[in-house]
């Protein structure tokens, strides 16, 4: 996971700090000596960290610290809060123009994951926002670039515009925007050409792109795991072409986060949204305060929630929730959650969001076994209607048909039916708590 060595040394310093009843001065230099080398050892932007280092020390042995009752977790929020304003502090918006459609151009050097960030955009605007956008081609210089996007529009089934490789990329796009003006789609979003390296054609054509389309916004795409280049080639396209956004891909890899915390730093331009996949539902919006969070351990439950809310159905919820009350939870109702968890996405990822996580023991190591996973979603499948609704009626012979049918063994499927029983076992405390709770007046 990116961030996994800062995330570590970060979160071993202001444990150290957060319990302390009393924090001197020598304390608090200290422990900025250790968030200046985690810093530095997680590919930060060496001016960024001094800055960083001397504002947190500044607050940390201030008055509203120093005179607090709890300065150590004081200074754990002073961490916090600088952090998320080191990395842009609000969530930034996307434009939406007054007289559609919006212009966004995409740019980026080759390899960063620019026309797949373009599909992965017009996904989340259409899903999200429920707008129409074009895909235009406009990288007319890598071979397959074309054929890319007009596959991602396949997928997504949008239109992509195209003219070929022989038309220059400013007619494209000034003939795509007439085109999506004439077809009333809101959005168009022009893959632009890239290069290996910053160079000079490449930033004219950019900028004879920019003139005549009078782009709303745009967006550069760089890869996160290459750390200080990302953030050498956001400030060459700034300096040049003046971009309101930064795009940081494959955040999914393990990247030690350097750039996601200088970019914004250096360029004074932010992160809009983060790639965390090669799939076309792997992109998310960038949120500093929950990024912070996540670094120093202190988890990510609004982005949970948020997951939680986009795959699990209401009605079902709450029909589960009655389901548990009056114990009549089944087998069945078990896999359709458990289908509903792994649409959430990885669960080892998932699990990382939970406050605390890496430092439960055993926790933050872990990795879920997909495969169990489906060997249990294949016991349940082997049960019959009766023996899902009625798991006591489960005995020896029916445990060695089920392991049989479902191409596991007797000891998974004894493993299953126990923790199944456990399971309910604890509903029912919980759902007792819950009636006593009510009748005293607690709130649920
Ligand atoms: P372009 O040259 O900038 O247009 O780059 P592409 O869109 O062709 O992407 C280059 C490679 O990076 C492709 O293999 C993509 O699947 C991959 N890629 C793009 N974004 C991400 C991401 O967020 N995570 C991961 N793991 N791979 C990505």
């Amino acid at each position: 996971m990116a961030f996994e060595g800062l995330a570590d040394r970060l979160q071993n310093t202001i444990q150290k700090i957060r319990g302390k009843g009393k924090v001197n001065e020598a304390d608090v230099k200290e422990m900025m000596r250790e968030v200046r080398l985690a810093l530095l050892e997680a590919d930060v932007n060496f001016k960024v960290v001094k800055e960083f280092v001397k504002k947190v020390g500044e607050r940390a042995v201030g008055q509203e610290v120093m005179k607090s009752l709890t300065p150590g977790q004081q200074i754990v929020k002073v961490v916090k809060e600088e952090l998320t304003l080191l990395m842009g502090g609000e969530q930034s918006q996307i434009a939406v123009s007054k007289r559609p459609p919006t212009v966004i151009m995409m740019v980026g050097l080759q390899g960063a994951g620019k026309t797949t960030t373009t599909g992965k955009l017009a996904n989340v605007l259409r899903k999200k926002y429920n707008r129409k956008p074009l895909l235009v081609a406009a990288d007319i210089y890598r071979p397959a670039a074309i054929k890319q996007l007009e596959t991602l529009g396949k997928q997504l089934d949008m239109p992509v515009f195209s003219l070929g490789d022989q038309v220059s990329p400013v007619e494209i796009a000034r003939q795509a925007i007439e085109k999506a003006k004439e077809d009333h789609l809101d959005y168009v979003l022009i893959d632009t050409a890239g290069r290996l390296h910053v160079d000079e054609a490449l930033m004219d054509e950019l900028k004879q792109i920019k003139e005549l389309s009078k782009p709303d916004e745009i967006f550069l795409v760089v890869d996160a795991m290459t750390g200080q280049d990302a953030v050498n080639v956001a400030q060459s396209f700034n300096d040049q072409l003046e971009i309101s956004g930064v795009v940081l891909t494959k955040l999914d890899g393990d990247t030690r986060g350097g750039a996601a915390l200088s970019i914004r730093a250096v360029t004074e331009k932010p992160i809009k949204f983060v790639g965390l996949g090669e799939k076309l539902d792997a992109l998310e919006p960038f949120h500093p305060e929950r990024m912070a969070s996540r670094i120093l351990g202190m988890g990510d439950v609004l982005t949970l929630i948020e997951k939680a809310q986009a795959n699990v159905d209401e009605e079902k919820a709450k029909e589960l929730e009655q389901k548990m009350r009056t114990m009549s939870f089944t087998f069945d109702d078990f896999l359709e959650q458990l289908g509903q968890v792994r649409s959430m996405g990885p669960l080892d990822d998932i699990i990382k969001m939970l406050p605390g996580a890496n430092k439960m023991k055993g926790l933050n190591n872990l990795k879920v076994d997909e495969k169990q996973i489906s060997h249990v979603e294949a016991i349940i499948k082997s049960m019959t209607k009766h023996e899902k609704s009625h798991p006591e009626t489960i005995n020896a012979s029916r445990r060695k048909r089920i392991a049989k049918g479902s191409g596991t063994t007797v000891p998974e499927v004894n493993r299953l039916l126990k923790q199944f029983e456990e399971m309910k076992k604890m509903m029912k405390q919980m759902s007792n708590m819950g009636q006593k709770g009510k009748k005293k007046g607690f709130k649920f």
